[in-house]
């Protein structure tokens, strides 16, 4: 038994990205399904889909960054393993790629959870990682990222064993001020996994935080009456309480993978060895 699930962001529609986007949540799935059935761990199957959609260019993280107030790109990436309840992460990372990679390796080979700044900067160049020479030839982000104010890419899977694993990777929101650090690298709040789900949040990072999200449907998920189908509502309904919208995709340890947004669209591909497979553009 497996599953995998993917998202592009959730935010506003823009026809002009659709086709696009469709295509590289495709290529994607693709890849992580083909991973899942010969047997590979949820932990590097969520690191190679974040990685892959970082890469692409096609969402608001990795290269489709946009830049903060005063121009300069920061990024802000976090990985859990269920099994081990081990997590890395990094913030305003700037300088060196990959965002995603980077936060795994906080995880395994530090004391650490979370790097931030410069630290994270050398940290990253001290373990081999890729130095940005040019941030304005490397970063290629799209018209819309300048002025949208969503997008972020995540992944949860679990795998063969019942291992669950969940990453998320952003450039943040459009406008922020240098140093700002979203819900995307911080765990309970823009991702989690455990023994019993997989969480991958994107929308207002702020109101995330407040809402502890990610934890919030960890939580919920505990209660043995209650599903993940009513869950991610849930919690997004607290978090648009408290002012924000977004999107949560989720798996768990049946492997269901579901989801759920609060914003005009969000951008989502599922796939599970029970036949689940999903890749779209949704739309309220
Ligand atoms: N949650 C991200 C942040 O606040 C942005 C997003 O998901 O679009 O940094």
């Amino acid at each position: 038994m497996w599953a995998v699930g993917i998202h592009g962001g959730a935010g506003p529609l823009r026809d002009s990205d659709i086709d696009q986007q469709q295509a590289e949540l495709e290529s994607v799935i693709a890849w992580a399904e083909a991973e899942l059935k010969r047997g590979a761990r949820a932990l590097d199957v969520v690191e190679g889909a974040v990685r892959r959609m970082e890469d692409s260019g096609q969402f608001v993280a990795g290269r489709g960054a946009g830049p903060n107030t005063e121009g300069q790109y920061e990024l802000d990436a976090s990985i859990c393993d269920g099994p081990t309840r081990n997590c890395g992460a990094v913030a305003a990372l700037a300088g060196v790629y990959p965002p995603i990679s980077i936060a795994r390796a906080v995880m395994e080979r530090t004391t650490h959870v979370m790097l931030a700044g410069d630290g994270a900067r050398r940290f990253a160049l001290e373990n081999g990682f890729t130095a940005i020479d040019d941030p304005k030839i490397f970063f290629q982000p799209r018209p819309h990222t300048l002025k949208a104010d969503h997008g972020t890419v995540g992944a949860v899977a679990i795998d063969d064993s019942g291992a669950i694993a969940a990453g998320t990777s952003t450039g943040g929101t459009s406008g922020k001020r240098p140093g700002r650090v979203g819900d995307s690298p911080i765990v309970g709040a823009g991702t989690w996994a455990d023994d019993i789900v997989g969480v991958s949040c994107t929308g207002q990072g702020e109101f995330f935080i407040r809402a502890a999200a990610a934890h919030s449907v960890a939580a919920r998920a505990r209660d043995p009456k209650t599903s993940l189908t009513p869950i991610l509502p849930d919690v997004l309904a607290e978090v648009k309480a408290l002012g924000g919208t977004g999107g949560i995709i989720a798996v768990d340890r049946s492997g269901l993978v579901t989801y759920a947004f609060t914003t005009e669209s969000m951008r989502v591909g599922l796939a599970s060895s029970a036949g689940q497979r999903e890749i779209v553009i949704a739309v309220q």
